[in-house]
């Protein structure tokens, strides 16, 4: 088996290593209903995506350590200062001048609330979320904006208060290391590599 392509910056440039491409052999495309004439070719591709996160990463970067981050506008001349956001946003959609990182940890374990909800029994592709999903959307005190993420235990109820929940242990530096449970959940029912 070939190794993943794996990433990191140097004198702010990519290095990279491993493969990033796996090509796999062509296979015929056949007209059962004429003698299997040949119609054409798959062309199987795996790509490994560079995805960069720019200004975001610190988010990411801090569910793993279980922070969750928002920011805040402190722009003095901005009619919008003081505003927080969660998810996240670099910059400020008002001024766009650049946001505070403020940690939202403790107001999201004492204020987070579920706003509206959605079940999913289906996914999109190349989703590993367990189904059926429970989509929350999420309210904390004095946040300007609802954040979506996912439940993992209980079920989902308007104005259910919901705490954080992080994957701490072999973290995968996306926001799928966020999830939620009902306040009052004990830690041993927590997902495997999660904790408050
Ligand atoms: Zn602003």
């Amino acid at each position: 088996m070939s190794m993943f392509g794996q990433v990191y910056v140097k004198d702010n440039k990519y290095k990279l290593k491993g493969d990033f491409h796996h090509l796999t052999p062509n296979t015929p495309i056949r007209n059962a209903d004429d003698g299997w004439k040949l119609l054409g070719v798959t062309n199987p591709r795996d790509m490994t995506y560079i995805h960069s996160y720019g200004g975001e990463a610190i988010f990411f970067e801090s569910l793993s350590q279980g922070k969750l981050l928002a920011t805040r506008c402190d722009n003095a001349g901005c009619d919008t200062k003081g505003t927080i956001y969660i998810p996240f946003r670099v910059h400020c959609p008002d001024c766009l001048g650049k946001n505070t990182l403020i940690d939202l940890t403790d107001i999201a374990k004492k204020s987070a609330k579920i706003h509206t909800f959605m079940v999913c029994e289906r996914s999109g592709a190349f989703n590993i979320l367990d189904k059926p999903i429970k989509f929350i959307n999420i309210e904390f005190d004095g946040v300007a904006t609802i954040l979506m993420s996912y439940l993992s235990l209980g079920e989902p109820k308007f104005a259910m208060r919901v705490v954080p929940i992080f994957k701490t242990n072999s973290p995968t530096f996306t926001i799928l290391d966020l999830s939620w449970v009902p306040e009052g959940t004990k830690e041993d029912a927590l997902p495997e590599g999660f904790s408050f």
